[in-house]
């Protein structure tokens, strides 16, 4: 299927206009598809998997931003360690450290979003608000920055419910904002409920079937 091109015009304008940055997801889909929006300027993509994000990534220009939303496991991170531009799904201080070591190795900054758990769906993944508390107040790594929050409302028809969710890793967000002046990406939203996200204060949607097409 090709990439919607009419839906992607109608998605930047809406997120011009809330200055939100849209990540568009492209796992599954073949480095054609990514050349697509590529061509029409869009230059941040998101994968979920280490091993096709390192398969695509040299196929494609060197100018992409690429996120890393999937769950990462720390025996992988020094694949993507010499080019990942932000690591979304950062989970325990394990995860960090590893990232620290990697972007000291590959003399470089890697930009990290913690994960909060804030869905009802039970997931060993993403950290509660006392986890994140703790995660927040050991001292800063010179590789590994702590950029701000990525989570996952419930994948749900409950608009309440969805939105409450949002809210409550908004607050979440506010509340480490001091942090230090970079904690300033609120990443949330995806396909089915990203319009809810960006009303309760999300920065970046992570966006994939809407573009690309059901996978
Ligand atoms: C796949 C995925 C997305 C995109 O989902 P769509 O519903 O296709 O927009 C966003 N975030 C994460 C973490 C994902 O795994």
């Amino acid at each position: 299927m090709p990439v919607n091109k009419e839906r992607y015009a109608e998605l930047k304008e809406l997120l011009n206009k809330s200055g939100t940055t849209l990540v568009a997801v492209s796992k599954t889909k073949p480095v054609e598809d990514i050349r697509e929006l590529y061509e029409l300027g869009h230059r941040d993509f998101g994968e979920n998997y280490v091993q096709e994000l390192v398969d695509k990534q040299p196929q494609l220009p060197h100018d992409i931003r690429w996120h890393f939303i999937g769950h990462l496991q720390s025996n992988k991170v020094k694949y993507i360690a010499p080019f990942v531009h932000l690591v979304h799904g950062v989970d325990s201080a394990s995860l960090l450290r590893e990232i620290n070591k990697q972007g000291l190795k590959n003399n470089r900054v890697i930009d990290c979003l913690l994960q909060v758990h804030v869905a009802q769906e039970e997931t060993k993944f993403g950290l509660d608000e006392k986890e994140l508390d703790e995660l927040m107040a050991i001292p800063a790594y010179p590789h590994a920055r702590i950029r701000g929050l990525m989570g996952m409302a419930s994948f749900s028809s409950d608009t309440t419910l969805v939105r409450r969710e949002f809210n409550t890793l908004k607050q979440l967000f506010t509340k480490h904002t001091h942090a230090h002046p970079e904690f300033n990406i609120l990443s949330m939203g995806m396909s089915g409920d990203y319009t809810i996200a960006i009303e309760e204060g999300s920065t970046m949607v992570r966006i994939g079937s809407l573009l690309f097409g059901n996978r």
